[in-house]
């Protein structure tokens, strides 16, 4: 027997029609890219976006069409998310922070064919134009005032673009599983592999995120996503904010400490998230000046680990609630976050804090488990390690054209539908995911596991390093033992024993590095992970001392 309520399409174009009805006045506050703070509402939004949905029709976009964007977290560039979601055409968000040519060979691969692009990314673009056929269509997000001239052929400028449009385009009204964006996955392994999210993926994706005990955001909220929208849809909260109808604070091309600073106490934001690093820049400069936050009540940071350094300087020196998160382009991005429930109220600060380095509880709609290389489960009790594998509405199962499929359907699950997340990680009892390594970057002993991520992260204390990193080389009789390889920070000279003996007694024994090499950069990768890749290419023959 079949329920017998509504047919109501989970299609994007509903929450900035909510947004507008139960916030229209609410801001969203924009750094423009041309240097002003720009200030715009929920009801202006949807406005434009819907002459940006006229415009793109008029442009020969339709449903299914893919639509780029080379641009920052701004207004203009949500009008253009909801304008191409809007009609059914699949909003692409290419990383400006990949090599010219790595954009362009994603580019042809989605087949954009139309591109809207931020002035400061123009030069790439006017350098790569030739190389992407398909697209037929260049917007440059500015008005004609700062137009420059451009060798784009047939180049314009946004407000000209969408300029006196009705706004009568009709949004939605197509199956709740239509794609709705494109991200492609920084590709550290192969070529870059496309997710294509679905309209139904993202909108469960934005309730589950934004339950209580993660986001949680309200509509009195204001919120500051410094993670781009080119990763991941800003980790869903281009879609949470309006849902919930909180204030929107967008950070344009500008991220560092001193002008996040301005945006959060200026606007009195109370919730923001981005990537360790920008966090670093954050802190630094509110130790250099003596500043305080006088309104920023939670941190959401995730992309990587979260050092313990930045933990404690929020949550002990300016009072700010750390929420440790967890994810990937693959999960929308959202797998967990280190929320603290009623069995952590009797612990200790010191406890606390340790419990907040882990990466935290699938909120409802994320399953996880732990299994051994042969598929096993293994048991969650905090220290056996184990492939990671997830499952749920918001999981890719497939990539964009097939990509790295592993079943003849194009699929890339195992038999029972589960991701392999390639990451390695133990849960514990209470559900805490703890991640230990990625799995192509552990460690393997005699059989036995060490985590690359561990030994980094006490290597980076140790007096006179800047950054560290281990990578598993070539053993004889261990098949493979950690190399530890060490970026020493500006005008110092670390030297082997001392962090050799500052390893030793917080790592097990048997952890220890076989080796030490110091180097004078550790190479990043577009995301600002350390390139492992090139690591291991750098010391694919290196002979350990040990190998003898
Ligand atoms: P890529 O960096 O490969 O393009 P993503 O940006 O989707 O892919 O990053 C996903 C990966 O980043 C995860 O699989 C995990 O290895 C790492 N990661 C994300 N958040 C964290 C975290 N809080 N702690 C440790 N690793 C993390």
């Amino acid at each position: 027997m079949q329920g017998l309520m509504q047919d109501w399409s989970m299609t994007l174009d509903r929450v900035l029609d909510h947004a507008k009805i139960v916030g229209p006045d609410r801001e969203i506050v924009t750094r423009s890219v041309e240097g002003p703070i720009v200030r715009t509402s929920y009801g202006e939004l949807w406005t434009r976006a819907r002459q940006a949905s006229h415009a793109l029709r008029e442009a020969g976009i339709g449903v299914g069409d893919r639509v780029a964007t080379l641009a920052w977290n701004t207004a203009r560039h949500m009008e253009v998310w909801f304008g191409a979601m809007g009609i059914g055409a699949v909003l692409h968000t290419l990383n400006p922070r990949l090599l010219p040519d790595q954009i362009a060979w994603i580019a042809n691969h989605a087949e954009d064919k139309i591109l809207f692009v931020d002035l400061t990314f123009l030069p790439i673009v006017e350098k790569i134009a030739g190389l992407m056929p398909t697209v037929k269509t260049y917007v440059v997000l500015t008005d004609r005032a700062h137009m420059p001239s451009t060798a784009l052929p047939g180049a314009i400028a946004y407000e000209h673009f969408i300029a006196g449009r009705p706004t009568d385009a009709r949004w939605g009204g197509f199956d709740e599983n239509t794609a709705a964006g494109l991200c492609y996955t920084s590709g550290t392994t192969g070529n870059p592999k496309g997710v294509l999210y679905s309209h139904r993926s993202n909108m469960l994706h934005a309730f589950a995120a934004n339950q209580g005990d993660a986001f949680g955001l309200r509509a009195k909220d204001v919120v500051l996503p410094v993670v781009p929208m080119f990763h991941a849809n800003a980790w869903a909260l281009t879609f949470i904010a309006p849902m919930a109808g909180a204030k929107m604070v967008m950070p344009g091309a500008k991220l560092d400490g001193q002008s996040i600073y301005e945006l959060l106490e200026e606007e009195r934001v109370t919730f923001t998230a981005a990537v360790p690093t920008v966090w670093l820049m954050l802190l630094s400069h509110l130790r250099d000046n003596k500043l305080k936050l006088s309104t920023l009540k939670r941190v959401v940071i995730g992309g990587s680990a979260v050092p313990e350094a930045i933990l404690r300087a929020f949550e002990e020196d300016y009072g700010v609630e750390v929420v440790h998160a967890w994810g990937m382009t693959e999960m929308s991005p959202m797998g967990t976050l280190c929320s603290m429930g009623p069995q952590q109220e009797e612990l200790s600060h010191e406890e606390r804090i340790k419990l907040k380095l882990k990466q935290g509880k699938t909120p409802f709609t994320v399953e996880m488990k732990i299994v051994d290389d042969a598929g096993a489960d293994m048991p969650r009790d905090g220290k056996t390690f184990g492939r990671l594998l997830v499952r749920g509405p918001s999981v890719a199962r497939a990539y964009f054209k097939n990509e790295g499929a592993r079943n003849p359907d194009g699929t890339v699950l195992d038999a029972q539908g589960w991701f392999d997340t390639g990451d390695v990680a133990t849960i514990c009892p209470m559900g805490f995911m703890t991640i230990t390594d990625r799995a192509k970057d552990v460690i393997k002993s005699g059989g036995e596991w060490i985590s690359s991520i561990d030994i980094e992260n006490i290597a980076v204390g140790a007096p006179g390093v800047a950054n560290a990193a281990v990578i598993g080389v070539y053993h004889p009789k261990w098949d493979e033992r950690p190399l530890l390889i060490i970026q020493p920070k500006a005008g110092e000279t670390p030297v082997r024993e001392a962090i050799m003996q500052f390893l030793n007694g917080k790592i097990a024994k048997w952890w220890t590095p076989d080796d030490i090499v110091f180097v004078e950069q550790i190479p990043l990768g577009a995301t600002g992970k350390i390139n492992k890749m090139a690591l291991r290419e750098t010391f694919k023959d290196y002979k350990l001392p040990t190998a003898a």
